[in-house]
């Protein structure tokens, strides 16, 4: 079976090394020169929106995902013409605008943030005086690691944000004095069987994901997965959905979803039975699911900008290095590590040393 992706960047790199094993060869569009993905499989090189190349791709492959959310929805439409489209054009529309997403959460009953569409300074000034600072103004579209959004904690704040976010359609939320981040990575496959993950707990610095940790039977799993499940069922999804929420007063407020693998399952290669990656390619290919047990304590640490010497990285023990083969740069997660121990207090040993090398 061959697997298109749109995208090559690490995410569908970490797709075809599960794949691969499965048998399945592995097709990706983007015009970066530099995908990272090419290693594994063809690359063509092309726009987005350039049917001549998109439909060369649906012509080779048996079936079309996605590594990421923000693809022109005319490009998804154009696709699903001549070839099973996994995600739904009906799913990637919901989860890349914000404004979509958060309605469909007030729609299915899911605490979220109070919100309001914002098109115009007026606009935003009406939404202030309504949901009251601190709130975070966030562009409907393209936001990721904390681009594309800003903090409003005074009126002076809120004076020109519209304008120094672009001027481009955005939403105005609440600010949500959580406890915690976690998130859920679920999958659903195409006979409509579910499977989670266990919750995880982020913690992200500037914006971008930094560490995860898999939790033991925490006590919001049944109610993160009550709401995912909801999401999943009504998208009639299939694939892997990540479900990010906020942990407030006990309960959860639902942050935002992604259409797509997630940066925080990536301890899921191998701290679970069966990973996330693994798991999107089952469920899109029409495959049983496999098991979205832990292995064990796990957790995982981002590399941000550049990895740490690869001989030091390998010399932990209970660690696992993902180098993604991209041009280190500020900013950019170029890869990461992926801890499996026995107990929790070496995992938490294990989290410094990789931690002091990522200071060093
Ligand atoms: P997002 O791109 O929506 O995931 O936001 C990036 C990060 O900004 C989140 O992981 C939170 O740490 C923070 N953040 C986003 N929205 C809110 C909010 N409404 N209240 C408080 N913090 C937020």
């Amino acid at each position: 079976m061959k697997i298109g992706v749109i995208g090559g960047g690490q995410l569908g790199r970490m797709l075809a090394l599960a794949g691969t094993p499965l048998g399945m060869d592995f097709a990706f569009l983007d015009p970066a020169p530099d995908a990272c993905a090419a290693a594994l499989g063809e690359h063509i090189r092309a726009d987005y929106g350039d049917q001549d190349h998109l439909r060369q791709l649906a012509d080779e492959v048996d079936l079309v995902t996605f590594e990421f959310e923000s693809v022109p929805a005319e490009t998804v439409a154009f696709l699903s013409r001549f070839v099973p489209v996994y995600p739904s054009a009906e799913a990637l529309r919901i989860a890349r605008d914000r404004w979509f997403e958060k309605s469909m959460f007030k729609d299915l009953g899911i605490p979220t943030p109070a919100f309001a569409d914002i098109q115009s300074q007026a606009d935003l000034d009406a939404a202030v005086a309504a949901i009251g600072l601190p709130a975070v103004l966030k562009t409907r579209t393209l936001g990721y690691d904390g681009k594309g959004q800003k903090v409003l904690r005074s009126a002076a704040d809120a004076a020109d944000a519209f304008a120094e976010l672009g001027s481009v359609p955005c939403l105005l939320e609440g600010f949500v004095p959580f406890t915690g981040e976690v998130s859920l990575i679920a999958v659903r496959a195409r006979d409509g069987e579910t499977r989670f993950y266990p919750l995880v707990h982020n913690t992200h610095e500037s914006g971008i994901l930094r560490l995860s940790v898999a939790s033991d039977a925490h006590p919001l799993q049944a109610l993160a997965e009550d709401y995912a499940g909801r999401v999943l069922d009504q998208l009639q999804y299939v694939g892997v959905l990540a479900f990010e929420f906020f942990e407030v007063d006990g309960g959860l407020k639902a942050n935002e979803i992604a259409p797509r693998v997630h940066n925080s399952g990536h301890w899921t290669i191998e701290g679970a039975r069966c990973s996330q990656f693994e798991n999107h390619l089952r469920a899109v290919a029409g495959l049983p699911l496999g098991a979205t047990t832990r292995r064990g304590e796990t957790a995982m640490l981002n590399f941000i900008g550049t990895v740490p010497p690869v001989e030091k990285v390998v010399a932990l023990a209970d660690c696992h290095l993902h180098h993604y083969g991209k041009a280190f740069k500020d900013g950019r997660k170029v890869g990461h590590a992926t801890l499996l121990c026995a107990d929790r207090a070496t995992l938490d040993q294990r989290i410094a040393d990789v931690q002091a090398l990522i200071d060093a």
